[in-house]
This record gives structure tokens, sequence and C-alpha cells, in this order.
């Protein structure tokens, strides 16, 4: 008799999360009553972004590679297994590209690495040390610690690299934030919930890296 393998959340994005990045105005004019019914139908694959025509280019495109990845949970026999904490460079960053912090979970790292590199972000990513957890657990578990990620910093000398000490955290490490801040003296943003909303966060804040 096969056995059933338990599988684990990895956070895909939800209609209300994803709303926020859609102009939120409840035109209509993409044939749902409300964005937030819109970003329903986005996330179910039952309309095409282009459909909002309020919605930027590069919001189009990168909601439509977003929704293409897969969003199924992996399985818990992985749980734990270990990235490096190297900083990691997505689609040839520059000084002033984004830096997302997060986890040093395998998976974690590998499908924040495929969210950046489908949707053409440049950007830095930095694993910082949870022990393997991934971010909701490390959370839990108080492993998601603002000195890890100070560590983290020094080690890959990354401000050297992005020209400026600001950095992304994940929004389910939104408690952490002013710890960040103290030990590490850096600018801290709380990114989203759903690790594959980030490329939508880094262009709404697109201002903040320029
Ligand atoms: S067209 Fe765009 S702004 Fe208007 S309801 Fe649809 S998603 Fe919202």
């Amino acid at each position: 008799m096969a056995v059933q393998q338990e599988k684990a959340e990895i956070h895909p994005p939800e209609a209300e999360e994803l709303s926020q990045f859609l102009p939120e105005s409840d035109c209509g004019k993409c044939g749902f009553p409300s964005c937030i019914e819109f970003a329903e139908a986005l996330i179910e694959g039952e309309a095409d972004p282009s459909r909002c025509p309020e919605l930027e280019s590069e919001f189009v495109s990168a909601i439509r590679s977003i929704l293409t990845l897969d969003r199924e949970p992996i399985p818990y026999n992985i749980m734990m297994e270990q990235e490096p904490c190297t900083l990691i460079e997505i689609n040839n960053p520059g000084k002033g590209s984004p830096l997302l912090v997060t986890g040093n979970f395998r998976e974690t790292v590998r499908i924040m690495r495929e969210i950046l590199e489908s949707t053409g972000t440049g950007s830095f990513l930095l694993p910082t040390f949870t022990h393997g957890y991934s971010v909701d657990n490390a959370v839990h578990e108080k492993m998601f610690k603002a000195k890890e990620i100070w560590t983290a910093l020094k080690d890959n000398s990354v401000e050297e690299k992005t020209g400026k000490s600001l950095m992304i955290i994940p929004g389910l490490a939104e408690k952490e934030k002013n710890a960040i801040r103290q030990i590490s003296g850096w600018d801290v943003l709380v990114g989203p919930i759903s690790g594959f909303l980030a490329p939508l966060f880094i262009l709404s804040n697109r201002d903040a890296f320029s």
C-alpha cells in the first residue's frame, strides 16, 4: 500500500495579498467586479493579468511568470536541509539592486531563487543561518535572529555590493524588524508573506532602490 507523504506549506500567493499589488480601484474593466476577485481568478489560472488596463507592463509580466511556477507544498522529509549562508546574485544585480534576506533552508532558497530568476528581478538573495528552518518555523522557534543576519551581512561584505544598507525581510519575520535594525544599523522593509510576491513588492518599492 502506498504511504502518503506529508507535505509542508510554502505560502503560495493568496488573493488578498496579491490584490494589494493591483490598482485596487475596483473599476470592473477586467470583467471582474473587484480587484480581489480578479486576483482570485489570476491565482486559479482563469484570467490573464493583461485584462487589467491599469496594470503596468512590468507587473503584468511578473504576475504571469509567478503564476506559472510550481506552487505545490514540499515533502517534510527534506526539511532542515541547509544552504550555505553565501550571498547569491540573481540576474546580474549591481549597486542599488534590492537585497532579500531569507533563512538557510535549502528549499526556501531554491524557491526564492526560482521566483526572482523567472521574473527577471535583478537582486541579491542572502540566506542567513536558521539551522535549516524555513522562515515560518525559524520565526516560531526564535531562530530567525538579527545577530545571524548581521553576521551574514558582514561575512559577505554585502554593503560593498549593494551600495546601500537597505534590506527586505520576509513578511513572516515582521516582528524581528526592530531588532534587525538595531543590531545591523540597516534600514528594513518588510516584504510580503508569500515569497512568490517578492518581485511585485520590489516593483512597488523601486524608488527605494534607485
Ligand atoms: S481592471 Fe484592474 S483596477 Fe479595475 S477591477 Fe480589474 S484589477 Fe481592479
